[in-house]
């Protein structure tokens, strides 16, 4: 078993540290993840600056680019093998609901996903690490499973979206399949003055849970559940296609 880990908070990260001891007996395990915090960087790639690959005294590869930047180039020539396995995290806080749209954690694995490999994205749903240790167990277990039960190395990839309270490993509940809440738009941009005078602005936090019905991951983390969300990548509103194809446009259609 090759697995492949990433994530976007940065490869000294307490997460990532944390999700390699507990997966690294699982077969060949590496890290290539982002020299620097890249959370919110989606699923950006690094195309007008080069990008340089270093190892740390821990044998964990650093890229001074984005988390899709190092899956990237961990599949397409960095590695000389496939892995069968791609995981991302455990990311400092939660990615539930339209987070996912902007989660670095979750365009880590999206890129292995895109490139044909099965990929996770693990979240922790608070920042500051707290029980890291029982989210730690909790994402070996998973991992684990899906390998004994050989839904790693066959068949079609999946993107799984994983958020996991933080709680001691005894209050941590079962596992719950859910689907994605939503959130509130965002909070106000925050201003401040530059030393000189010059407005400076500072994106404002996610807003709170809109939509935190039962049978969302909010609602299953608030319950103390594992939320796990299958996730695609095609963005076609395929509801809404054949009203589209139906409009009367002023203009040639076919
Ligand atoms: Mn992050």
């Amino acid at each position: 078993m090759n697995i492949l880990i990433s994530n976007d908070d940065g490869y000294q990260a307490p997460g990532i540290v944390a999700l390699y001891e507990a997966l690294r007996d699982l077969g060949r395990v590496e890290v290539v993840a982002p020299e620097q915090n890249n959370s919110a960087k989606s699923n950006a790639l690094t195309l007008h600056s080069p990008l340089y690959v270093h190892q740390a005294a821990n044998g964990f590869r650093y890229v001074n680019g984005t988390p899709a930047d190092c899956v990237h180039i961990a599949l397409t020539g960095l590695l000389d093998y496939r892995p069968d396995l791609v995981v991302s995290g455990i990311n400092n806080g939660a990615n539930m609901g339209d987070d996912t749209i902007y989660s670095g954690t979750v365009g880590a694995a999206m890129e292995g996903y895109l490139m044909g490999i099965p990929a996770i994205a693990f979240s922790q749903t608070e920042r500051g690490w707290k029980h890291l240790d029982a989210a730690a167990a909790r994402a070996r277990a998973l991992v684990e499973s899906l390998i004994q039960q050989q839904r790693v190395g066959m068949g079609a990839p999946w993107l799984l979206n994983v958020n996991i309270p933080c709680l001691p490993a005894d209050q941590l509940k079962s596992l719950k399949v859910c689907r994605l809440g939503r959130r509130h738009a965002a909070e106000r941009v925050i201003t401040q003055a530059s030393p000189r005078g010059e407005t400076m602005y500072w994106i404002g936090s996610a807003g709170a849970a809109k939509d935190d019905a039962d049978g969302t991951d909010f609602h299953a983390t608030m319950q103390g559940h594992v939320a796990l969300t299958p996730l695609q990548v095609d963005l076609t509103d395929h509801d809404n296609l054949s009203a589209w194809s139906d409009f009367k446009w002023a203009l040639p259609v076919t």
